[in-house]
């Protein structure tokens, strides 16, 4: 099965299909149809998938993917045209460029917690790039999955984008195959399994995986605001289920009093004073994570520590925001990635001390840093290595096309977003053009001194 859809999909690319502009084109806006006809259909099967509330779903997944495919269709030209580069003295007279190239035929393998966006968005780069493109969605958010499968055939061509669903033995089928990139988004185990796989071809990856994100918040900000945007990027995106969401705060031990009854204040007239009750507030999405999840702050070391929430409702998978103060450091909470609604507050005499506290952890997928200090800002971009960095808020920063999206190191290899998605689905082939004159004799034997002499 696996075998015969690459080679389906190797017949198109090789006839040229998914090469010129209008094909590419013509893909991306059957995406904006597609998203713009079905939005309703999309919505309701992320809410079935994690009940993820409207708003959310539209701005984060909706929305975005929409802005991206149009970002795209209007670079695509650009985008595709050789870039002109300088020709050397050497090879004079000659002209050089940069042609992309696309790769060929690509595998995409997706993660639930956004698995609408996570699943369309590298799509739109591997079409924008000419490819022939397998989408492998999670089966972990299986309604999304499902509608991806029914709706792209319905919008795309079928004979060069297909989606295949299913969970480890047919994700396993697929990795068996030659492909000529796989893109990867989910946690860095599976990571090293697709690496292995990839590396029996020589095909190359990209892998858009997790870590613990922090974020620092110096007494120099401007508290109300400092703390709706982490409350946001934490709660308000999918529960704390994001690869970008806050994982741990960093603050000082005088200011850390303020920061969590500031806090306090934002969750409660944000989520009421029931959040499990709240419907902006997305659920666990399965009793897997959740136990995991309850789990980390059971233990006793760990509970005492719990300053706010702490509630857990096993049939509707919820667990409240929780904030905890001062865990100690060896417990996991603080050792693995947590991707859920827990936040531990982490508290050090000076600032400063924040810089070496992450350095000592794997590299995160993005760092945020809440200060008006102009030389703070400059000390956490420079000593500070992340994926992405945003000072005085979170997770936005991916919303800018402009700007790549990827990690580095634990956090994951390669990137996209924008032209960067185009980039990562394009081989870019050095192109050089001679003309029979400026001959050199000197290159040609017999090597006499004379020659060398010159
Ligand atoms: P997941 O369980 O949905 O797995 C991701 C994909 O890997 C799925 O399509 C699944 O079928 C496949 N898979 C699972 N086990 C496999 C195996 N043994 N062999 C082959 N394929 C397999 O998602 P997850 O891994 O739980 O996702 C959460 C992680 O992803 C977190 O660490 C999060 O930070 C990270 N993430 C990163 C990004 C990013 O853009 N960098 C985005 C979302 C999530």
């Amino acid at each position: 099965m696996a075998e015969e859809t690459v080679r389906e999909l190797r017949a198109s690319f090789a006839a040229g299909q998914t090469r010129p502009a209008e094909w590419r084109a013509a893909q991306l806006k059957g995406l904006i149809r597609m998203i713009d006809e079905k939005e309703a259909e999309i919505s309701a099967a992320l809410h079935e998938d994690l009940a993820k509330p409207h708003m959310e779903s539209f701005l984060h997944e909706i929305s975005l993917t929409k802005s991206s495919c149009k970002f795209a269709l209007k670079g695509l030209k650009n985008w595709m045209k050789p870039e002109k580069v300088p020709a050397a003295i050497t090879t004079f007279p000659s002209s050089a460029q940069i042609v992309p190239e696309p790769l060929g035929v690509v595998l995409i393998i997706s993660a639930w917690n956004y698995p609408f966006i996570l699943s369309i968005d590298p799509v739109i780069g591997a079409i924008a790039a000419g490819n022939a493109v397998v989408l492998k969605p999670s089966e972990i958010a299986p309604a999304t999955s499902s509608l991806l499968a029914k709706l792209l055939p319905e919008y795309v061509d079928n004979s060069c984008i297909k989606v295949v669903e299913g969970s480890v033995p047919e994700t396993t089928a697929l990795l068996e195959q030659r492909w000529d990139k796989i893109f990867y988004t989910g946690n860095g185990t599976v990571g090293r399994i697709v690496m292995a796989a990839a590396a029996k071809h020589l095909t190359p990856v990209a892998l858009e995986l997790g870590g613990k994100s922090p974020v620092i918040v110096d007494s120099n900000v401007d508290l109300h605001v400092a703390a709706k945007r982490i409350v946001v990027g934490k709660w308000g995106c999918n529960n704390g289920q994001a690869c970008i969401a806050p994982d741990y705060i960093i603050t000082t031990k005088s200011f850390a009093p303020e920061l969590v009854a500031s806090f306090k204040r934002v969750l409660e007239r944000f989520y009421g004073e029931d959040p499990l009750e709240s419907a902006d507030l997305s659920r666990i999405v399965n009793s897997k994570q959740f136990k995991r999840l309850t789990n980390l702050i059971e233990e006793k070391r760990v509970a005492d520590k719990i300053v706010y929430g702490g509630k857990a409702d096993e049939k509707q998978l919820k667990i409240s925001p929780t904030l905890l103060l001062d865990v100690p450091e060896d417990s996991e909470i603080m050792t693995g990635e947590i991707f859920g609604p827990l936040l531990p507050i982490v508290t050090v005499e000076k600032i400063e001390e924040s810089f070496d506290l992450i350095n000592a952890k794997p590299k995160p997928l993005a760092a945020y840093l809440f200060t008006k200090n102009r030389k703070l800002q400059e000390e956490f971009v420079a000593s500070v290595p992340a994926g992405g960095m945003l000072v005085n808020d979170t997770a936005l920063h991916l919303t800018n096309p402009y700007m790549p999206f990827g990690g580095v190191g634990d956090s994951g290899m390669g990137c996209y977003h924008g032209k960067f998605g185009f980039d990562c689905f394009s081989h870019k082939k050095g192109v050089l053009i001679r003309g029979f004159g400026g001959e050199a004799n000197a290159r040609y034997p017999p090597y006499t001194t004379e020659k060398q002499k010159i």
